[in-house]
C-alpha cells in the first residue's frame, strides 16, 4: 500500500515526500499488543496489514520521535498513533465504558485484557486462513504424486519393453540367425 492505512487519511507517499517536509510513512511494529494498537487505529475493524502497510506521521506527536545523532528523526519503539484517527473499536473507551473498574490498575488490566482478546480473535483467524492454504497444498500434493506415479509406471513400462528387445535380439545372436 503505496499510503496510510488510516481509513480516513489521504496521505499517499506519491504525492508529499519525507524531504519536502512533508509525510514520512511507518511501517507497523512487530510487537502484537502494539501492532494491535495501530491496527486498531486504522478504523479497518478485522483488516490484517501486510509487510508494506503504513501509517503516517499525520497520527503521531512530535514526542513519538527520537533523534539520531545524524539529525535523522526515527519513531519511537512502542510509539501508537493518536492523532487524526477514527476508532471503531476504541481501546481506551472499550475498557473504561465496559468496566466498573475502581482503580487505575484494574482499568489497566482490564485494557490489557481487552488487548489480548482481540489479538487472539485475530490470530485465529489467521490460523483459519493458513489451514485452509494447508488444505489446497496437500490436496496440489495428491495431485502430483498421481502424476509422479503415474510417470514410473510408464517408465516402468518402456523399460521393461527395452529389456525384453534386447533379450530378443541376443537370443537372435546366440541362434546364428
Ligand atoms: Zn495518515
Amino acid at each position: 500500500m503505496p499510503g496510510c492505512a488510516v481509513i480516513t487519511c489521504r496521505a499517499r507517499s506519491t504525492c508529499l515526500s519525507k524531504t519536502k517536509g512533508g509525510v514520512s510513512f511507518h511501517r507497523f511494529p512487530k510487537d502484537p499488543n502494539i501492532r494491535e494498537i495501530w491496527i486498531d487505529a486504522t478504523g479497518r475493524g478485522d483488516w490484517i496489514p501486510t509487510k508494506t502497510s503504513t501509517i503516517c506521521s499525520r497520527h503521531f506527536t512530535i514526542h513519538d520521535y527520537s533523534t539520531k545523532k545524524s539529525g535523522n528523526k526515527y519513531l519511537r519503539e512502542g510509539a501508537v498513533p493518536r492523532e487524526n484517527i477514527v476508532r471503531i473499536c476504541s481501546f481506551k473507551e472499550a475498557s473504561v465504558s465496559s468496566s466498573n473498574a475502581s482503580t487505575p490498575r484494574k482499568k489497566k488490566l482490564k485494557q490489557i485484557i481487552f488487548t489480548k482478546d482481540t489479538v487472539i480473535k485475530r490470530q485465529r483467524k489467521q490460523i483459519k486462513r493458513i489451514q485452509a492454504q494447508n488444505r489446497r497444498l496437500k490436496k496440489k500434493i495428491f495431485k502430483m504424486e498421481d502424476i509422479i506415479n503415474d510417470l514410473q509406471s510408464k517408465f516402468s513400462i518402456m523399460e521393461l519393453s527395452r529389456r525384453i528387445k534386447q533379450n530378443s535380439r541376443k537370443r537372435k545372436i546366440s541362434l546364428g540367425e
